[in-house]
């Protein structure tokens, strides 16, 4: 068993493994190889009686399992969206698991408590969230959006639901078809059910059109609906549309509907005045959200989430037993009334110390290389005969095909699957696909931290060498 000595060898260890292990992270498949069965069929079927030394356990990580990992700090990971790391990012967590401190009230760790606050009040003037909005940090989007829609249900009820359940309320909420699956699960959790999610209809940016969805929600007033809230898109996880804010928040106010952004993945480019543009009208609207563990060089797990009326969602979680009583409730923030898990790890320290080693104009600077690379990214395809962009390109994110004269719609599908599966079978690069207006595309997100034009260059040149391979 490990003590305090042999613990401080082995974690001096560890920090020289981990430097080298981003210093050759490209010598990995950027998508793990392993078949199913593989890492479990190599392990024993029950746990060893008798402690094993360290040095074991760890050969047994680098053999067995390092091989089952895709390496999602690979700068040619292009797939999905980023969970993306930074060295201050690792040094936080190291030192939140030392810590090991549970911090779910503000008596619990006061610092994490007030660095939260801090957090939430740095980011706030930054990516244009108006002043007076609070906010909270919380695992993922997924449980902030659905916070949201809970206190959007129970606003809209008068708290009813909470107290007494559900009395026949018919209630709506409206997203487009484009927005994220998170949506869909939210609905089934908190109690409405999928038939009163409303997939409003979207224009060929595939962002909704306001006109839909107010005419979605007339027609449901009209037969005996509640319509409760709208979650607006900007930029969706297919292909970044962008919901248009200043639009629908018109008419959340009209009819008094709650409105909730998922921004989840692009809501870190507002770190640049020239996407603050994406939100105008964000004051009509009652809570946003973003992972600041997608593409803010922070690690997974990490979401912030901005709210208007922080009463309204307290009022909705909060829960007050007799052991957790304590003589500084109403002077300080305790976060367990912000959201769904009573316990909270210590986010806040990450995206502290991410923000004063970057500085914000550190991050500025990546992050606008990471859209210059993708606009190179974009010409390139452009360029060539045997591709095609299917849907103009936003911020980090690039949704493009392979075409040739000779083969119907149909058979570009196949081409283009068989084309990733080649790609990612290589180990050299890894990205995913996507449907655009129900053609197969292939996505390429440019946003691992410390991802350079060459690793781009490099990219390009083994998806046009899979493609020839193909033709
Ligand atoms: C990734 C993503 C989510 C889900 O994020 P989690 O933090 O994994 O729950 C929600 N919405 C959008 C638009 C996303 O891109």
């Amino acid at each position: 068993m490990l003590d305090n000595k042999s613990f401080r060898e082995e974690a001096h260890k560890l920090v020289d493994w981990m430097a080298d292990f981003y210093e050759n992270i490209e010598s990995y498949p950027v998508k793990s190889q392993a078949k199913p069965g593989e890492v479990i069929n190599q392990l024993p079927v029950t746990p060893p009686a008798k402690g094993e030394s360290f040095d074991q356990v760890f050969k047994d990580f680098e053999s067995i399992i390092l091989p089952g990992m895709t390496q999602w700090q690979s700068p040619k990971f292009h797939a999905y969206f980023p969970a993306n790391s930074s060295y201050p990012s690792v040094l936080g967590e190291m030192l939140t698991t030392t810590l090991g401190a549970q911090c779910m009230i503000w008596e619990t760790s006061p610092a994490a408590a007030e660095l939260e606050e801090l957090m939430i009040n740095w980011l706030k003037p930054l990516m244009n969230i108006p002043e007076k909005w609070t906010g909270c940090i919380q695992d993922t989007a997924s449980t902030a959006t659905l916070a949201a829609m809970i206190s959007a249900r129970e606003k809209k009820t008068n708290w009813s639901i909470n107290q007494n359940g559900f009395d026949n309320q018919k209630i709506r909420f409206y997203c487009s078809s484009e927005t994220h699956s998170s949506i869909d699960k939210a609905v089934k959790i908190l109690g409405t059910g999928m038939e009163n999610l409303v997939k409003v209809e979207v224009d060929e940016n595939l962002a909704i059109i306001p006109s839909a969805l107010e005419s979605a929600i007339k027609s449901d007033l009209e037969n005996g609906f509640l319509p409760c809230a709208v979650v607006a898109a900007v930029g969706t996880t297919g292909t970044l549309a962008i919901d248009p804010i200043s639009a629908i928040g018109d008419i959340c106010q009209k009819y008094n509907i709650w409105l909730h952004i998922d921004a989840a993945y692009a809501g870190t480019a507002l770190m640049l005045p020239e996407y603050h543009e994406m939100i105008s009208g964000i004051e009509k609207a009652d809570s946003f959200v973003f992972n600041p563990h997608k593409w803010m060089f922070t690690n997974f797990d990490c979401t912030v989430y901005f709210i208007q009326d922080e009463e309204a969602l307290i009022k909705t979680f909060e829960i007050l037993p007799e052991y957790l009583k304590t003589s500084t409730r109403g002077q300080v923030k305790d976060y367990r009334d912000w959201g769904v898990p009573l316990g909270r790890r210590f986010r806040a320290l990450k995206l502290w110390f991410v923000i004063r080693d970057f500085g914000v104009e550190g991050i500025q600077t990546r992050l606008r290389e990471h859209i210059s690379y993708a606009q190179w990214f974009a010409d390139q395809v452009n360029e060539h005969p045997n591709f095609e962009i299917v849907i103009e390109p936003k911020l980090n994110v690039v949704c493009f095909r392979m075409i040739t004269t000779e083969q119907a719609e149909k058979q570009l599908d196949q081409l283009n699957a068989n084309l990733v599966a080649a790609i990612n079978g290589s180990g050299e690069a890894y990205l995913t696909h996507t449907k655009v207006k129900g053609k197969y595309a292939l996505r390429m997100v440019i946003g691992q931290t410390y991802v350079q034009r060459n690793h781009i260059e490099e990219s390009w040149q083994l998806i046009q060498t899979k493609a020839n391979a193909l033709l």
